[in-house]
Order: C-alpha cells, then sequence, then structure tokens
C-alpha cells in the first residue's frame, strides 16, 4: 500500500458539562459527542524521503510542529522509530473543509486520521483501542475521533463509552469567518465566572436532563434530543460576544428541533429532522443576514469515525 485517502469527519457536542476542575488542570467533563458528514479530506503518500511533510490548502492551519496532524506521525516515529527507516517518510495533504477553531475537532480529527494511515502504512498492526491511546496524548477529542458516531466522553473528553449510533438527523452549521475561539480561553472564562460552584467532581447538577438526552439517543426521538441539548461553555461566549448570541437567539427561531453553540464555538448548529428543513433553515438565515462573512454549512449526523476510502 502506497497510499491513504481518508475522510475525518468534524464532531458536534449534544451535551457538555464541567463537573470541576482536575489536579492537572484540565477539567471534568461530561459529553455527548456526534459525528457529523463535514469532514477534511486527507491525502498521505510516501514520499521517498525520510522526511514528514505537511500541506494544507487553508492559511489558519499552521504548517509546522504545532500542526496536530504533524504530531501524530512524531508521536507514531518516537514510539516506534524503525517505521521510519523501514518504510520511508510520507506527505501529509489536508483539504481542509471544516472550519478552523470553530468547535467542531477539526485538528483533532486530522491528527486521528494521520494515527490511522501510518498504523496502515507502516504496518504497525495497532487496534483501536491502542491508537486511541495514543490519541490521547495527542489531545482529549482526538480518541473520540477515532471511532467517531455517537458517545459519551467524560474525564478530560478522552474516556469514550459508544452508545446507539445516531445518524438520521440533519444539522445546519453557521460560523462566522473571521471570529475564532480559544479553547483554553472559554474553559477559563468559565473558571472564573463559575470556578466557585464546581462541586466535587462527578456530581452532575445537569444530571436529570443528562439521563433524559441517552434515553432520546436511545430511542433516536429527534424532538427530545433537541429540547435537551445543553453546553456549559456557551454561557461564557454568549455572554461575551453579542454576535454570536444575536446569531443563536435568531436560529432557535427557525423551528429546528434544537440550538446550540459546539464545544467552546463559536459554531452555532441547530438540529433538524430532515435535509430539507435543514436548506429552508439555512436559505432564511442567508437571506436575513446577508453576511459574506457568515459561512454556513447542512451536514448529517453520521455514524462514522475516520474513513480510509481507498488504498
Ligand atoms: P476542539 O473542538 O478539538 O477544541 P476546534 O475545532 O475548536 O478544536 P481546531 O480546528 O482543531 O479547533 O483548531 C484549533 C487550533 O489548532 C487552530 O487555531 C490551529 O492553530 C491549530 N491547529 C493545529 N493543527 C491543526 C489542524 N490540523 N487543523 C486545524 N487547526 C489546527
Amino acid at each position: 500500500m502506497k497510499t491513504c485517502n481518508l475522510l475525518a469527519p468534524a464532531k458536534i457536542n449534544l451535551y457538555l458539562e464541567i463537573l470541576g476542575e482536575r489536579f492537572d488542570n484540565y477539567h471534568e467533563l461530561i459529553m455527548v459527542l456526534q459525528s457529523i458528514e463535514l469532514s477534511d479530506y486527507i491525502k498521505i503518500n510516501f514520499n521517498g524521503t525520510q522526511n514528514i511533510n505537511l500541506y494544507c490548502n487553508n492559511l489558519l492551519v499552521p504548517l509546522n510542529e504545532t500542526n496536530i496532524a504533524y504530531r501524530a506521525a512524531q508521536l507514531i516515529i518516537k514510539k516506534f522509530p524503525n517505521s521510519l527507516n523501514l518504510y520511508g517518510g510520507v506527505d501529509i495533504i489536508i483539504d481542509k473543509r471544516i472550519p478552523v477553531a470553530a468547535g467542531l475537532a477539526g485538528g483533532s480529527t486530522d491528527g486521528a486520521a494521520v494515527l490511522l494511515a501510518l498504523n496502515l502504512l507502516w504496518k504497525l498492526d495497532l487496534n483501536d483501542y491502542e491508537l486511541q491511546k495514543l490519541g490521547e496524548e495527542l489531545g482529549s477529542d482526538v480518541p473520540f475521533c477515532i471511532n467517531g458516531g455517537t458517545a459519551i466522553a467524560t474525564g478530560k473528553g478522552e474516556i469514550i463509552n459508544p452508545i446507539n449510533k445516531l445518524d438520521n438527523l440533519w444539522i445546519v452549521l453557521a460560523k462566522y469567518q473571521n471570529f475564532s475561539i480559544s479553547t483554553p480561553w472559554a474553559y477559563q472564562k468559565h473558571k472564573e465566572q463559575f470556578g466557585k460552584c464546581y462541586e466535587k467532581n462527578d456530581k452532575k447538577k445537569n444530571s436529570n436532563n443528562f439521563e433524559l438526552l441517552i434515553n432520546a439517543i436511545d430511542q433516536k426521538d429527534g424532538q427530545k434530543i433537541g429540547n435537551l441539548l445543553y453546553n456549559d461553555l456557551e454561557k461564557v461566549v454568549l455572554s461575551e460576544h453579542l454576535m454570536i448570541t444575536e446569531l443563536k437567539s435568531f436560529m432557535e427561531k427557525m423551528g429546528g428541533l434544537g440550538t446550540m453553540m459546539s464545544g467552546s464555538g463559536p459554531t452555532i448548529f441547530t438540529l433538524c429532522q430532515s435535509r430539507e428543513q435543514a436548506e429552508e433553515i439555512k436559505n432564511i438565515i442567508v437571506k436575513t443576514f446577508q453576511d459574506p462573512n457568515l459561512e454556513l454549512f447542512i451536514s448529517k449526523l453520521s455514524s462514522n469515525g475516520i474513513n480510509n476510502i481507498k488504498s
């Protein structure tokens, strides 16, 4: 095998609750993560050298050792130093379709894709659990991105428990192109505003609704899922950014199943029963806002993680 072509899907958060602070300065979380069809396209080729080269068509993505896709290759080389000597280096070519720094795990999914591809190209024979453990070293969202689908994530987000997979619903995603949120900033703000209320880890403040959401997912009941969407970080982002507050309150009046910010934002999504409903909502937003900076996407919930499309 000389090449891997992969689809690396974005995720949204159907639920994100901060339970408290951890000894390592991360937060103890309980989340429901959901893959969506919106994906980066990643091609990985042997390049006949001993180097890892990185290419991306989006100027916002760093092309150096801070890129999570590059870090994934470095991590594999560190753990399996013979593989680079034995098989040779690779070019990693990222066709970026997922908005950057948007709360959609765009970087994490690229990192997961590189772990999967090098496992195949360098014949490492790692199983999914071993790939997830490696992913943990790259970032808390990477383990989920390996298998994707629908899952409860706890700890820092790296402990993954797959649940009944949702793929029957659609979403409209809205993000201002020139506006991003840094994930550490959002958690820091939450700590400043609500840190005093952090309870001892594992005491869910919103536990009743969490259980109801899991039941609704089990029943694939879109209306109930829409009513139970939850994100603790939303209040800190909305309280500081009027533009996102206005976008969200407009979207929630559009008759979808529910509207919420994803992850640390600033992407806002509306859950929809059908593609037609999603198209209709998107068209109304386009006409009303008439803002070329406002990027809108329609996507479907997906039961897939990283998908090796052809070898
Ligand atoms: P998450 O939801 O996992 O917190 P995010 O969706 O909010 O992440 P990313 O798109 O992963 O955000 O980007 C966060 C930052 O990571 C960017 O500002 C960028 O500088 C850096 N980055 C590193 N590697 C990548 C990559 N492969 N794709 C996108 N951004 C990357």
